[in-house]
């Protein structure tokens, strides 16, 4: 029989703030494990070209290390203006130590460098989320989930992690960062994407 009880994860993640929220999502019948717990304290390269291929490469890594099924997410913020940017590369937009505020501060800088005048116009932006589930099923399980929303023309809120204190989700006035944690999560990117596969868990 299909046994569900006392399974294990990994969520292969080194980044608190999505393991904090995929820990919140996943089936309380199942054990959570995290890279720290194995002493992985490296993520492999992200070389992909998507954010399906990459949440691949981290999903496959953790489970194939650690023999345990594994959750991976791959994210980030495209910027219409910007051309989609930073998209894939969200995370390097906030140098080696991964600072926010770096990547903040270069996505008003890219904005500036377009136009001038940005802080004036509706800076359409969307949080991309692609959840890839490995060694639950023979092949791996993918999944992509969208939040559209505006870029706010200065940081605002205290909550959450990366650039959530500069982006209103649609049909909100306030910023990601300026939501408690668990409002965020009923309606953001990760959210959306792990309710298309939670019925295979
Ligand atoms: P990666 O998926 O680990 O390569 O990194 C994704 C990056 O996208 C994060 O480091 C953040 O900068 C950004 N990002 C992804 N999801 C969120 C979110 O929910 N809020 C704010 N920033 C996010």
């Amino acid at each position: 029989m299909y046994k569900k009880k006392n399974r294990e994860i990994i969520i292969g993640s080194n980044n608190t703030g999505k393991i904090k929220e995929i820990r919140d999502l996943l089936p309380k019948t199942y054990k959570i494990l995290t890279p720290i717990d194995f002493n992985l304290l490296r993520s492999p390269k992200e070389k992909g070209r998507s954010f399906t291929e990459n949440s691949l490469i981290k999903a496959k890594y953790y489970s194939k290390k650690t023999g345990k099924i594994c959750i991976a997410d791959d994210s980030g913020l495209e910027i219409n203006y910007l051309d989609n940017a930073p998209g894939i590369f969200s995370a390097r937009w906030g140098g080696k130590k991964g600072n926010f505020n770096i990547a903040i501060k270069k996505v008003f800088r890219e904005l500036n460098k377009k136009d001038k005048r940005w802080k004036e116009k509706k800076i359409v932006a969307r949080f991309v989320c692609a959840l890839t589930i490995y060694g639950l099923k023979k092949k791996p399980i993918h999944t992509i989930g969208i939040v559209k929303g505006l870029i706010s023309n200065k940081k605002k809120g205290i909550n959450g992690f990366g650039y959530d204190p500069i982006f209103i989700p649609k049909g909100s006035k306030l910023t990601f960062a300026q939501m408690k944690p668990s409002k965020k999560y009923k309606i953001d990117h990760r959210f959306i994407a792990f309710n298309k596969i939670k019925k295979f868990f």
